[in-house]
């Protein structure tokens, strides 16, 4: 295992493995990693020769009052987990690296990034996209591995990588969840055990909602209102928007045909939870 902070270390090690012929995966991380990431390193494992997991908190995509400074981090234990499926390379810049005095370019994707979480935090997709864009140039991967439980970030990379020529195939994997359905995340880790009850919630109404789906209902009024009713009832949640959506261009739906993103981010506490399902095909 591998770990590199220079840009230019980076990108002399990637160097190396394509004049070696391996192909590159990289999973883009902020660290922290539970078995959601793992599970995205072992999926870039499968589908190429060396794997580059990068971890950098990036205050680009953190809006003010957003939890940048207190993001939990753990090096040492991320290092020890990453080496257990298999990543030959952690990329771990420092803020002043990645973005040097002088800075000042921007990469934004327009339509898909103004629904969603676009409306709550107005800077940061232009702030994912454009570190994402930086750790590709960095890295050099073939292919680059994403989680849908951030479904809305998949749609806005795979968009740049289409719109900006990248030649990176862009893999999206399931939610990880615990045991009783909660999606895995960094996040859960500001959770008190009471709020770790209510954060269930997001979990319930996604089931409640496919329940629905199948018995038929297709108005995504009916089924945005019992999400809504149903994650209210706990204690601690604010919701910050529950919305039914075209999967593929995120624009709000009236009614469920084909397949519809069912999107959800709630407040629990101080802490903001996404999570998200598909219904239909
Ligand atoms: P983060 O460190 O939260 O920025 O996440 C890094 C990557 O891991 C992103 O592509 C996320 O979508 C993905 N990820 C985080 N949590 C999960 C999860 N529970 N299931 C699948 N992917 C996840």
């Amino acid at each position: 295992m591998r770990i590199i902070e220079s840009v230019s270390g980076m990108q002399s090690a990637a160097d190396e493995f394509r004049a070696s012929g391996r192909k590159i995966g990289l999973v883009p991380t902020m660290g922290y990693l539970h078995e959601g990431h793992l599970e995205l390193m072992r999926t870039a494992a499968e589908q190429t020769d060396v794997v580059v997991t990068s971890i950098f908190v990036n205050p680009t995509q953190f809006g003010p009052g957003e939890d940048l400074e207190r993001y939990p981090r753990d090096f040492d234990g991320d290092v020890r987990k990453a080496g257990g499926v298999g990543v030959g390379v952690i990329f771990a810049p420092t803020a002043e690296e990645m973005y040097p005095s002088g800075f000042q370019t921007r990469v934004r994707v327009e339509r898909v990034t103004r629904h969603l979480c676009g409306l709550s935090r107005p800077v940061h997709f232009e702030g994912v996209t454009t570190v994402v864009c930086k750790l590709f140039h960095c890295v050099k991967p073939d292919v680059a591995v994403f989680g849908e439980k951030d479904f809305q970030q998949l749609v806005v990379i795979e968009r740049m990588v289409t719109d900006l020529n990248m030649d990176i195939r862009i893999v999206g994997v399931p939610v990880q969840r615990e045991p009783d359905g909660l999606a895995m995340s960094s996040r859960n880790a500001y959770l008190s055990p009471d709020e770790r009850r209510s954060a269930l919630s997001l979990f319930k109404s996604l089931e409640l909602a496919k329940r629905l789906y199948k018995d038929g209902e297709r108005s995504a009024r009916m089924i945005r209102t019992a999400v809504l009713e149903l994650i209210s009832s706990h204690p601690f949640t604010s919701v910050d928007y529950v919305e039914l959506c075209d999967s593929g261009s995120l624009e709000s739906v009236e009614f469920l045909e084909g397949k519809t993103l069912l999107a959800l981010a709630v407040n629990v506490g101080r802490t903001r939870l996404i999570d998200n399902c598909t219904l239909g095909s």
